[in-house]
């Protein structure tokens, strides 16, 4: 490692850990022998704009992407719902979105597909400390990628798969994933993980909420971010994390609006 970093997370200490600048070496493209062989029966969590992109690109509601393509694997240790992608569970387990040349949804492939072979962990909130990422190098057997010649930093490779503009718009996630209201294992209730998997992945089912109940009668929001987030996901899946903050830790990030003063008087 080039720079001194924390180290990984006890689980992962067997990886090898990589600072921003180390290199490593990968190439992935059809010639490989190998071609494809990763986009089978893996194990890929998907990020809420991951949903997002795959939903909008194959023209369909959140919700209905949910239910058709992914999972939600319940275990103890989750101390918050986590989304995978499904895999088909004929014709070997592939992914329902390989094809003969590749991913047939490249561009909107999501987030893990895009860092492999790199890897990324982040240590656990602590209250007033931004968490910063550590990295990791997969070195999976059935990968050749590691035998090609380019060389790569952790940077240049994230900014080649265009990671850190899709982890813009979702940085507000890691601020609710990582919210020191976790700090000592607190765990939300069942009807808080409804609104964290509402939020976070089912946007369509958050934009009905917004705009077809009470919502907009009950909050006072600026204006303009009402007409943003009326016609811009992306303004939406933002909006979705600061209510959260409200809705899950009582954060003041929303203003309830004022009642009037008839309000008291109806039943
Ligand atoms: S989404 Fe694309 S890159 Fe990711 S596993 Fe499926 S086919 Fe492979
Ligand atoms: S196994 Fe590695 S080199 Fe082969 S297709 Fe997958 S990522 Fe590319």
């Amino acid at each position: 490692m080039s720079t001194t970093a924390p180290e990984l997370p006890e689980s992962l200490r067997e990886r090898k850990q990589l600072g921003h600048d180390d290199a490593f070496r990968f190439g992935c493209h059809p010639r490989v022998a190998c071609f494809n062989q990763c986009c089978a029966d893996v194990n890929i969590l998907l990020t809420p704009f991951d949903v997002l992109r795959l939903a909008r690109r194959l023209r369909m509601h959140t919700r209905d992407f949910l239910q058709r393509y992914t999972l939600m694997p319940i275990t103890k240790d989750l101390h918050l719902p986590v989304v995978m992608l499904r895999m088909n569970d004929e014709d070997g387990k592939k992914c329902h979105f390989v094809g003969a040349q590749g991913c047939t949804l490249y561009d909107d492939r999501p987030w893990a597909c895009r860092m492999y072979p790199v890897g990324m962990a982040l240590p656990p909130a602590k209250a007033g400390v931004e968490p910063e990422p550590l990295y990791f190098l997969f070195e999976d057997a059935f990968c050749h990628g590691r035998e090609e010649p380019t060389e790569w930093s952790v940077d240049r490779w994230r900014h080649d798969q265009g990671v850190p503009e899709r982890e813009a718009i979702e940085a507000g996630f890691r601020d609710v994933v990582g919210h020191p209201w976790f700090i000592g294992g607190r765990q939300l209730d069942p009807k808080r993980m409804e609104l964290f998997h509402t939020a976070c992945y089912d946007l369509d089912a958050f934009r009905e909420f917004v705009f077809e109940s009470s919502f907009l009668t009950r909050f006072e929001i600026e204006p303009a971010v009402v007409e943003a987030i009326k016609t811009s996901d992306e303004a939406l899946l933002a909006f979705a994390f600061r209510w959260l903050r409200f809705a899950l830790f009582a954060e003041p990030t929303l203003t309830v609006r004022a009642r009037g003063p008839e309000s008291g008087r109806n039943p």
